[in-house]
Formats: structure tokens, sequence, C-alpha cells
């Protein structure tokens, strides 16, 4: 027979910030399980839960642009947007063009802006000139779990401003809106391209190919530091044979011909190792209609494969040894028939970033890496053994190669052995706990791998393959 597996068994359609908090005393008054859901797009089942009643936030669309904001203690005075909790990434950069204004937000066409994505910090193609989403806020509005309406924002319920800033989503209230500053319009230009390895058929070695990744390496210190971000790929097509994906390279405030200029070396190095590549460019005068052309849309959902994640520190990339061992860490699974996806990034920002609580691991690197490794067995015995080796084998190897680091938590390992440290960071995970345990006594919002999660356990689990489907525990 068919079950929901774990989902809801109830959904509310939100219309109206008195429709959550309904919903929301209603659950606590009746001790059943509340979930948030905005997208659906979280990787590890943060917004799923057998038994509960949703909230469902996605047709909370509004889009308000603020010509002058002015926050409490003049930190911030200019221009600002103000989004309903369900708008998503293409609707906010639409008004930025219709509007003029250029945010801060997801390189994924349709993930959500104000839920999952900007709580877990999230990264985006303008981070390595202006930091994380999560930078970017200047309030937001929220039920809290007791039911109340609040504001968190600079001189308002402060430290749950600094907690909703990176401390992750399901955890607090339901944020029904957030509040960003923007920038002025600019240009961008996305470049694509790709090269594989074809040594048996007398193409590029796999010598080859593999240098000509490696030195792509080289150059990821100064390119953060030129401002661009890029999404690539990497996997096998074939016994021996890989491919690399350029998914794009994306430049803000740049012309084609600095994006070309900037990509030169490493084309350069590319073709003495004899691999030839064919960039496409899609240059535009303003940020909107360069990462539409440039970014794919992305498939959403499926249960075939798993993900893990690392956020490599820069300071791999300062010795030539360390930068070895890491490349191999890196190769490891993706000839061990896994997919890799790279994401050469800097998240200060180039004017510094706010006092929040953004996992420290995000401010100190240049490559935030996933690893995916495909479950062709639906079998749960068969998807345990792969997730075991995902997390204990593949990953291992990339956590011994930087001690102490993270993983950005909302594209991370959801078996991740030491969730508080790697997605939190040992600096911060005490005070967001105690902020939980204040406003949440009653444990109404939970979701795996979340704040406060620790407190308790879904029922009926196989090993090494958590899900949603059984019933929510306290420990
Ligand atoms: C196609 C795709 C593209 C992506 N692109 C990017 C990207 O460019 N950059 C990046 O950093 N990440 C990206 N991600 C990862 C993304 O940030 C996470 O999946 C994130 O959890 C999505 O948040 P959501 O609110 O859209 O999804 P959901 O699955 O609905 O929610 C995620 C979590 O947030 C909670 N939540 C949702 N809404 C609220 C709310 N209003 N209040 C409180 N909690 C809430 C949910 O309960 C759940 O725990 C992408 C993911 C996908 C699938």
């Amino acid at each position: 027979p068919c079950t929901l597996g774990g989902y809801p068994s109830y959904a509310l359609n939100i219309s109206s910030v008195a429709q959550i908090q309904l919903a929301v005393n209603f659950a606590r008054h009746s001790r059943i399980r509340l979930v948030i859901k905005n997208t659906g797009h979280d990787f590890n089942g943060r917004s799923a839960g057998a038994g509960a009643l949703a909230v469902w936030t996605h047709h909370l669309k509004d889009i308000r642009v603020i010509e002058k904001y002015a926050s409490p203690s003049s930190s911030y005075s200019g221009r600002a947007v103000k989004i309903g909790a369900g708008v998503q990434a293409f609707e906010l950069y639409e008004a930025g063009k219709k509007h003029g204004f250029t945010a801060v937000g997801g390189e994924g066409k349709t993930v959500g802006i104000a839920g999952g994505y900007v709580a877990g910090g999230g990264h985006s193609p303008l981070s390595s000139i202006y930091g994380l989403a999560a930078d970017q806020v200047l309030a937001f509005e929220i039920v809290l779990a007791d039911g109340r309406f609040v504001t968190a924002r600079e001189g308002e319920n402060e430290e749950l401003f600094w907690a909703l800033r990176g401390g992750g989503g399901a955890t607090y209230g339901v944020v029904t809106s957030v509040t960003f500053r923007v920038y002025p319009v600019m240009r961008a230009t996305a470049v694509q391209f790709s090269f594989a390895s074809n040594s048996t058929g007398g193409g590029v070695s796999t010598e080859a190919f593999w240098g000509g990744v490696r030195a792509y390496f080289d150059y990821f210190i100064p390119n953060t530091e030129a401002g661009t971000y890029s999404y690539f790929s990497i996997a096998g097509t074939q016994p021996g044979e890989f491919v690399f994906n350029m998914l794009p390279f994306f430049a803000p405030n740049m012309t084609e011909v600095e994006t070309a200029e900037l990509l030169r070396p490493w084309l350069d190095d590319l073709e003495g190792l004899g691999i030839g590549v064919d960039p496409v460019y899609f240059p535009a005068d303003n940020f909107h209609d360069a990462w539409d052309a440039g970014f794919p849309l992305e498939a959403v959902g499926g249960s075939a494969a798993k993900t893990g994640a690392r956020l490599f520190p820069r300071k791999n990339w300062e010795d030539e040894g360390t930068l070895n061992a890491t490349f191999d860490a890196i190769r490891y699974p993706i000839e061990g028939g896994g997919m890799f996806l790279g994401f050469n990034i800097a998240a200060p920002g180039r004017g510094g970033f706010p006092d929040n609580a953004v996992n420290p691991a995000w401010r100190d690197t240049v490559l935030h890496a996933i690893a995916v490794i495909i479950l062709p067995d639906p079998s749960p015995e068969a998807i345990a053994v792969q997730s075991e080796k995902l997390t204990m084998d593949w990953l291992q190897r990339w956590r011994d190669v930087s001690p102490g680091a993270g993983a950005y938590m909302s594209e991370a390992d959801v078996t991740e052995p030491d969730v508080q440290q790697s997605f939190y960071g040992d600096s911060k995970y005490p005070r967001l706990y105690a902020l939980k345990k204040k406003l949440d006594p009653y444990g109404l919002f939970y979701a795996p791998t979340a704040v406060g999660s620790e407190d308790w356990y879904v029922t009926d689990q196989i090993e090494w393959l958590p899900t949603q489907n059984g019933r929510l525990c306290r420990v």
C-alpha cells in the first residue's frame, strides 16, 4: 500500500501572519508535530515530518522596495527590499531588474530566499564581493513558538536577530518576511565551458585531465579576490574517464573582455596540457540577465543520491603540499564513482561582515565542496551501506585534510558526525542553544541537524539512513 512516508499529514496553504499564529498555537496546545515548509528544497528532510501539520509559506510572495531604509543605529541607510517568506530567487532577481537594484540571493533559480536559505547563511554568485545573504539582512518578522509576532533587527530582539542570520531554519519560529539591503545595478558576465578526458579514444589523457583541474585550483584565491564565484562539477563518464563542467564562472562587475582576461592564465595552462576549451560568454548590463543565462535550472527532489560537503579553508591553498593533499582527497570520491560539485567562493565580503550566527568556517573558505554518492539500489540496506561510505570514507578524507573546518549546513551530510562544530562552530553553538531553550522551551520547532535537535529522536530508524518517517520523541 502507498504511505505518505515523511510527508506531513496536513498542510496549511498560508496567506497571512494570523494563520501562522493559529497553526503555531494549535500545534503547541495539541502537542502535534509542526513542520515549516517553503520550497521543500532541503536536501536533508528538514522540511518533512510524518504525521505533522505543515505551515506552507510558498504563497507569501510580497516584494516591496524601501527607498530609504534607516537602521536604528544608523549602521545602514539606503535602499532595501522587504520580501515575504515564499519569495524565490528568480522572483527577487526579476524585481531587481524591474526596480533597478541588485540583491544577494542564491544561484539556484527556484530556491526560497527568506526560509532555510538565508537562515543557513546562504551563498550567492555575489558572495565574493558582498558576503552571504545572511549578512545583508536588516530585519526579520517572525512568529515565535508562543504565538507572538515580533520583529528582530538592530535594537529590537537583538539576540534573535543574531541567531536568525546563520543559525538555521525551523528553530526559533516561522519567519514571515525578511528585509535585505540591496546594491546598485551592476553588469556581470557568466561563462560556461567543459573539458573531458578521452584516453581510450586517443584524446586528452586522464593525467592531463587531472592536471587541468589541478591547475584551476591554483587560481582559487586570486579569482575570489577579483570578486568572482564559480560553480563547477566533475564526474566520471565511463571507467577511467572524467568530465569537468564550468556551470558557470560568474564575474560580477566585469565585462566579457575583463572576464576572459581573468580566465586567461588557467585557459593557457589547459592549452599547454593539450586541452582545448570553447568558453561561451554571457555578458549583461545587469545581474539578472547574466545570472539567468549562465546558471542551470536544477532538478529538485529524488531519492537516488546522498550529499555531503566541506568548506575547505583558504590556508590549505597557501602551502603546496597541503593543497596537493586536499586535491587528492577531493579526487578520491570522484575516482570512486561519485560526483563532485564545487563553488569557488570567498564569503567575508569585501567590506567585512557583521557579527551574526553564520558558521565561522564560511569566513575562511575558498571552496565549498559537495560530494554526491549515487544510490542505484533502492533497498534500505544497500542505501545504508553507501551512506556510511560517503560519511566515513569519502568525507572523512576531506575532514582529515581540513581539521577544525566545517560544512555548509544546507548542502551537507545529514549523518555528519559532529554537527554542532561542523555546521555552527563550537564558539557559536552554546549561544544558539541557550536562545533555543529560552524561546522554544516546548520544542515546537524541530528539524534534523537543527539547533536543539539533539534533544529529540525519530523512531523506526535504520542506521546510516535517517528518515522523518517515524514518530518524533523527546530523548
Ligand atoms: C535547486 C536548488 C538550488 C539551491 N541553490 C542554492 C544556492 O544557490 N545557494 C545556497 O546557499 N543554497 C542553495 N540551495 C540549498 C538551499 O539553501 C537549502 O535547500 C535550503 O534549505 C532551502 O530553503 P527553502 O526554505 O527554500 O526550503 P525548505 O525545504 O522549504 O526549508 C528548508 C528549511 O528551512 C525551514 N524554513 C523554511 N521556511 C522557513 C521560515 N519561513 N521560517 C523558519 N524556517 C523556515 C524549513 O522548516 C526547513 O528546515 C539550493 C537547493 C536546491 C534544491
